[in-house]
């Protein structure tokens, strides 16, 4: 999938993948974000998150650039199931025309001004990105251990795996719930 930076630049986005999650699985996805033990371990990885970024001390200055992902040439990708913990968490809605539109944006839909309206909700990948990366390392590492840990909590509840990005995500979820996916019986 090719998208567009803000200075006019095309790349390719390799986490955009070539069909869309099926109600089934993003029925899944909903299911499994509300399990006890899959929350409590989602909030324990932004916990040891948080302790880390502590230690690292980024410097955040709250504008809100990151979250403009277009222009500022950043992509966030999250699993389905972090995606669909998100949504809950955040306690809101969003219709299926503000998630097209953020995405034809490439802005995050929860962004409000420069602040993070769900910030407490946000995905690992919004704890873990700070446009202060220093020499980037603690970064990189972080990130990739709290999602070998996501790799792990999907394994250990048979969850249906996918690592896409937060817009193509929301738009499908924002969709999902407008058309009651969320509140299905899953097909037997
Ligand atoms: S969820 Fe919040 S922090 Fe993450 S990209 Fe959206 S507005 Fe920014």
């Amino acid at each position: 999938m090719i998208r567009r930076l803000g200075d006019g630049r095309v790349t390719v986005n390799p986490f955009i993948p070539p069909t869309p999650p099926t109600r089934s699985t993003l029925y899944s996805w909903w299911c499994a974000s509300a399990h006890p033990l899959v929350d409590a371990r989602l909030r324990e990885l932004h916990s040891d998150c948080a302790n880390t970024v502590a230690v690292a001390r980024p410097v955040c200055l709250a504008s809100g650039k990151c979250c403009h992902f277009g222009a500022h040439g950043h992509i966030l990708a999250v699993t389905g199931l972090e995606a669909l913990w998100t949504w809950r968490e955040a306690g809101r809605s969003l219709s299926p025309h503000a998630a097209v539109t953020a995405r034809n944006a490439a802005t995050c839909p929860f962004l409000d001004g420069t602040h993070c309206s769900i910030h407490s909700a946000r995905p690992t990948g919004c704890r873990t990105y700070f446009c202060d990366r220093g020499d980037g390392r603690w970064q990189s590492v972080l990130s990739e251990k709290l999602h070998s840990a996501i790799i792990d909590l999907h394994n250990q509840h048979a969850i249906p795996y996918l690592y896409a990005e937060w817009t193509w995500l929301v738009e499908h979820i924002a969709h999902a719930h407008a058309t009651g996916v969320l509140s299905e019986p899953l097909e037997s």
